[in-house]
């Protein structure tokens, strides 16, 4: 078996190896305390210490506000669908959502239970191949929030600007948080789920300001109300302690590399040898609109269904694994997020090359 192969896996996804080898040696013996990470109290002196920290690396690398809470919760990114209309929209009160994919698509029918829900834009008659711009669509005066997803994972489409509105925004950010700096300021509530490019699964950051935590309506269970865990500092309950532990790490490992900033540079580099890979060879056919595309998820297809198969199996028999696509768009999805290291793009580059050269 190979020693590490390049995993284009759209999550879980990969990690940094110091990252791995670090929680592996942390999952036996935690700082030489003679016992796991994942055996110590999540009221201990210890890891009290761990979540605060990870509170401030990412209050750190973002730049977020003080007047917003950092919470770390579990459901997944598919809770936060229904935690932010439950907490967010009162009964007969509005939101606007813009529908950019399957992931838009669920947040949108949990919002339903809570309130009502206008659909600003959809991009669904030409299967998700772009995102809207400023004029494309119109908020709801009455609305709330306007909620989006930053960058849809299964189509390769990613908001390169965001939403210009006077309405606060509510966004999912589980596939490209820390890709690129943001501002926090026109965001009433950020969510992203950690294991695309933040760490393992298990983990939900949200990102919330404090103002909007009194909103919640009474009848509101009690680990479902922003209010709580913020109240709690994420100990409510028991957290996820490993996996904090991992975005702890995640967390360092991007700070040593400079920050967001220079991971953008890095994720622009990575996709765009992979996109003029898909531009310059017309075997390939790239399927967001250019001007849609991500820098996390590169989607493409071939000539025909069984070529785009044989690809998927000669590129997993070189090591580059993970690269099927979504069935609803098929062909070949790269994900490529932070951790993913570029000699793996290089390596796909010049696969699609021979590959394209042998079919074509
Ligand atoms: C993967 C993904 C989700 C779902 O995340 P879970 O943690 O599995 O619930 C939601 N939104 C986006 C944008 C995703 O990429």
């Amino acid at each position: 078996m190979p020693d590490r192969i390049y995993n284009f896996s759209p999550g879980p996804a990969t990690l940094p190896q110091e990252v791995l080898t670090q929680a592996a040696k942390d999952i036996v013996n935690y700082n030489n305390k003679g016992m796991g990470l994942i055996e110590m109290s999540h009221r201990s002196k210890e890891f009290i210490a761990i979540t605060d920290e990870t509170e401030q690396l990412l209050r750190d690398l973002v730049g977020i506000p003080a007047n917003y809470k950092v919470l770390f919760l579990q459901g997944g990114a598919s809770t936060q669908f229904a935690m932010v209309p439950m907490n967010l929209l009162a009964p007969g009160k509005t939101a606007s959502y813009l529908n950019t994919g399957v992931w838009a698509r669920k947040a949108i029918k949990e919002a339903k239970l809570f309130g009502n829900i206008h659909v600003a834009y959809s991009s669904e008659p030409s299967n998700y191949d772009h995102v809207p711009e400023a004029g494309d669509y119109q908020v709801d005066p009455a609305a709330e929030y306007l909620y989006f997803v930053s960058n849809n994972t299964i189509y390769g489409t990613q908001f390169h600007a965001y939403p210009q509105s006077e309405k606060m925004l509510v966004c999912d950010m589980s596939s490209d948080i820390l890709s690129h700096p943001f501002d926090v300021k026109p965001f009433g509530l950020v969510f992203a789920g950690a294991q695309k490019n933040m760490g393992p699964a298990g983990v939900t950051v949200v990102i919330v300001r404090e103002d909007l935590l009194d909103r919640v309506p009474e009848n509101v269970p009690t680990m479902f109300r922003y209010k709580t865990h913020a109240d709690n500092g994420s100990m409510f309950n028991t957290p996820p302690c490993f996996a904090i532990y991992v975005v702890n790490l995640v967390l360092k490992w991007l700070q040593k590399l400079g920050g967001l900033t220079a991971m953008e540079k890095l994720n622009r580099e990575k996709a765009g040898i992979l996109y003029s890979a898909i531009d310059g060879n017309s075997f390939y056919k790239g399927h967001a609109r250019p001007d849609s595309r991500s820098l996390m998820n590169v989607t493409f297809n071939l000539p025909t269904p069984e070529l785009e198969a044989q690809f998927i199996k000669e590129a997993a028999g070189l090591g580059l694994d993970g690269l099927k696509g979504h069935r609803s768009v098929g062909g070949v999805r790269a994900s490529i997020y932070n951790a993913f290291p570029r000699e793996g793009v290089e390596k796909l580059v010049a696969f699609m090359a021979e590959f394209a050269g042998k079919n074509g």
